[in-house]
């Protein structure tokens, strides 16, 4: 008997892995949370049927979402992570020693619970000493933040369901509100290949557009996300991701990527023609 686990990226594609255990199901208050074994993959993630992360993939996204800011401002001490319950950008967070306080805010906690039981591969540093888990709402926690994070990583899921207020223009604002002057934000920010995702792309971009005066997206090969090429929005209130990359302070820390490296920072920048189209529609 062969088990496989099918996504539906749009209506006509789908997209099928074969497993091998079914490691884990639940049904939270916010979600259905699945892990299993694959034979391609390793073990992954998924929420309400979505892939949320791969053994044999999260490296890209992770080193992605967060080596770009951390290289351009390598000054950042205080980072705030909003969904992310898996750990994996906690786990990137961590390997910088100047790094001094890492607040989680993940909605779920049974998230966070099955990925400390069977992913450690991300949730490894989850018990890191400047690490305070949250759960709550993002939107609702920073409401009551100012002048706080020099970084926010929004490592959301996609825009419906509990992940649905972390890409409205009062999230956006409230981000602001909540950054340092130097402070920089990034989020997961879809895919520009499938209608639906490209119009949350398009979405996602106008309202962060209103409030930082730097915004600029990149792109990574995500190969179990739909279509496989996903986007990340860099937004500042003064940091070029490109200008103010600082290519051989970043070498000095001597960091180990299997993904990330400056001619890929500055390389992931570089926009198709239909996604600079999509962008100026926005
Ligand atoms: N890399 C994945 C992606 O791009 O789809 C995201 C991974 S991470 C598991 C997404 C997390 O966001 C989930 O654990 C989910 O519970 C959390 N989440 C969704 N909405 C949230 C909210 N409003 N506040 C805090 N966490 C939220």
């Amino acid at each position: 008997m062969e088990l496989w686990y099918t996504e539906e990226h749009t209506k006509n594609v789908r997209f099928s892995i074969k497993v091998d255990k079914h490691l884990y199901s639940s049904q939270s208050e916010f979600q259905r949370i699945d892990i299993m074994e694959s034979y391609e993959f390793g073990r992954f993630l998924a929420l309400d049927g979505c892939m949320m992360l791969t053994e044999k993939d999260e490296f890209i996204y992770h080193e992605m979402m967060v080596h770009v800011p951390m290289a351009t401002n390598p000054e950042i001490e205080r980072v705030l992570v909003i969904g992310g319950g898996d750990g994996g950008a906690v786990r990137e967070l961590c390997r910088y020693p100047n790094i001094k306080q890492i607040d989680l805010v993940e909605i779920d906690q049974m998230v966070v619970e099955a990925c400390k039981t069977h992913l450690q591969q991300t949730a490894c540093d989850l018990e890191d000493s400047r690490v305070n888990i949250h759960y709550e709402d993002g939107l609702k926690f920073i409401r009551r933040i100012e002048h706080v994070y020099d970084l926010i990583i929004v490592d959301s899921t996609d825009p419906f369901g509990p992940g649905e207020g972390l890409f409205t223009r009062e999230f956006y604002g409230n981000c602001y509100k909540a950054l340092t002057d130097k402070g920089i934000l990034v989020n997961q920010h879809e895919s520009p290949y499938y209608k639906v995702y490209a119009q949350s792309l398009q979405k996602a971009h106008e309202r962060v557009e209103g409030y930082f005066p730097v915004i600029k997206l990149y792109n990574a090969h995500i190969p179990t996300y739909p279509s496989g090429n996903w986007m990340f929005g860099f937004a500042s209130k003064v940091y070029d991701p490109i200008k103010d990359l600082d290519e051989d302070r970043w070498m000095a820390l001597d960091i180990k990527t299997q993904y990330y490296n400056a001619d890929v920072h500055k390389g992931s920048f570089a926009l198709p023609n239909y996604v600079k189209k999509l962008l100026m529609k926005a």
